[in-house]
């Protein structure tokens, strides 16, 4: 008797606490910032283009070869809207084969690609995984804003930019100094 009012107590007791589980898939528990999901592309919301410039460099380290990518002449590098003279055409990641190890985050040079939250993925066919530049971009950016992720260094300045700061700064100097009148009257004495 006396032990069964016990359990009874304990019962009770874990029936107010506050409840740590939720009932998934229905509802979904926050995933903490340093998560590691599957890689994803970020945006440059200044430039409004990739952050990737397609340079390999994470295809080639890739250890399970799930990654491949094609870079092409930036139009808007032409335009001198752009510090990327190449930007990514297309990229393609199997996340089937993907092994979350963050390589590819690591080796980048570019701030392009971080291992994002995304972890939910389940589909039936063998190829559904096999994501494109526009699910991995779109993947980034919600990645971005989830986070507030930023990047770790300034972007270069574009051309046009390039060529604003020249303007400004050659608009900024001192005019040049007229001659004093003692040079002008030798210089006119040596001409006639
Ligand atoms: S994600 Fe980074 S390392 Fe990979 S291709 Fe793009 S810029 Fe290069
Ligand atoms: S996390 Fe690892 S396995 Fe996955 S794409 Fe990047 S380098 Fe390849």
């Amino acid at each position: 008797m006396i032990n069964s009012i016990k359990a009874l107590r304990v019962t009770l007791r874990s029936m107010a606490r506050k409840r740590v589980t939720a009932e998934y898939p229905k509802e979904h528990l926050p995933v903490d910032n340093r998560y590691m999901g599957f890689p994803a592309l970020l945006w440059d919301f200044q430039r409004d283009e990739p952050f990737c410039t397609g340079c390999m460099v994470c295809v080639r380290y890739c250890p399970t070869q799930c990654m491949s990518a094609e870079m092409h002449d930036n139009p808007r590098f032409a335009e001198g809207d752009s510090h990327r003279r190449k930007i990514i055409q297309t990229f393609e990641i199997n996340l089937n084969r993907c092994i979350l190890c963050g390589i590819c985050v690591d080796v980048c040079n570019f701030d392009a690609i971080e291992m994002s939250h995304e972890h939910e993925l389940a589909g039936r066919g063998r190829n559904d995984q096999r994501v494109d530049l526009g699910e991995l971009l779109k993947m980034g950016k919600k990645y971005q804003a989830d986070t507030g992720w930023k990047q770790s260094k300034p972007n270069a300045p574009s051309p046009k930019e390039k060529e604003a700061a020249t303007q400004k700064s050659e608009a900024g100097k001192p005019a040049p100094e007229p001659p004093s009148p003692e040079g002008a009257s030798r210089a006119e004495g040596r001409s006639g």
